[in-house]
């Protein structure tokens, strides 16, 4: 199945070939490879400018004034802050924190089991998994929470995960607890898909007749004293930071 690139893939594909220094008419000038892998998208110039905008704010990329671009050699800069504006075309609650949180995800997580500093978002229909590398083809299954997470959790629809799990395609559970006063995600960790075994797979009643979605059968997943390893925790201050400041309020 031929993988569709997100614009920011493929913009930084063509800036990687560019001069260190480069102007919007050089990424520009590449119309016809972004129309080959969005061939109904009228809005080509539009789309680069924002994932130039997104290169930047991840640290890649500079903006030098007047049209130019310069590329930065750096791991991309990771940014706890969930940012309202990707969701601005949403009113509903549920949907605006889904819509923030996959673009933080796109633009923050990295695959934890190769080298691949990014991962892609799969098609929203797509059963058990969200994000995939593209490198390693390991998938993801994203799970977010405005708080901390009990030992269970909701799983996706419970026929897919189930024949997922007994196939051996579970794929990782990667659990974001975000803070909604702040926009800010405050701990995310990674577990294995391998280890959660039919066991740990609960289906949940199906919803009712009235429901949008009747019938529909979802799941809760026992994730209880199952090893994760830490992508973001809140960090400290550096601590002689916090005593100069101790320091300074004391001598006002
Ligand atoms: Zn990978």
């Amino acid at each position: 199945m031929p993988t569709q690139k997100t614009w920011k893939t493929l913009v930084n594909e063509v800036v990687l070939r560019l001069p260190k220094t480069f102007s919007l008419a050089d990424v520009t000038a590449r119309k016809e490879y972004f129309q080959r892998h969005y061939p109904d998208n009228r809005f080509i110039e539009a789309k680069i400018r924002q994932s130039l905008q997104v290169l930047r704010d991840q640290g890649t990329l500079k903006f030098l004034g007047g049209g130019r671009y310069q590329s930065i050699d750096t791991q991309p800069k990771f940014s706890p802050l969930l940012d309202p504006r990707t969701a601005a075309a949403y009113t509903n609650r549920t949907q605006i924190g889904r819509v923030m949180l996959e673009t933080w995800a796109e633009i923050n997580l990295f695959c934890v089991n190769c080298a691949a500093d990014s991962l892609r978002r799969l098609p929203a229909n797509t059963p058990v998994a969200d994000f995939a590398c593209n490198s390693c083809h390991d998938n993801y299954q994203l799970k977010a929470k405005d708080g901390r997470f009990a030992s269970i959790i909701p799983g996706a629809a419970y026929a897919p995960t189930i024949k997922a799990v007994r196939e051996g395609r579970m794929p990782e559970y990667v659990l974001v607890e975000y803070d909604p006063r702040f926009d800010t995600v405050v701990f995310v960790d990674a577990i294995p898909g391998r280890f959660i075994t039919a066991d740990r797979v609960k289906a949940r009643n199906k919803l009712g007749a009235t429901a949008r979605r009747a019938g529909w059968q979802g799941c809760n997943i026992d994730v209880s004293k199952l090893p994760r390893a830490r992508i973001v925790e809140p960090a400290g201050l550096e601590r002689s930071a916090v005593r100069a400041d101790w320091r300074r309020i004391n001598e006002s």
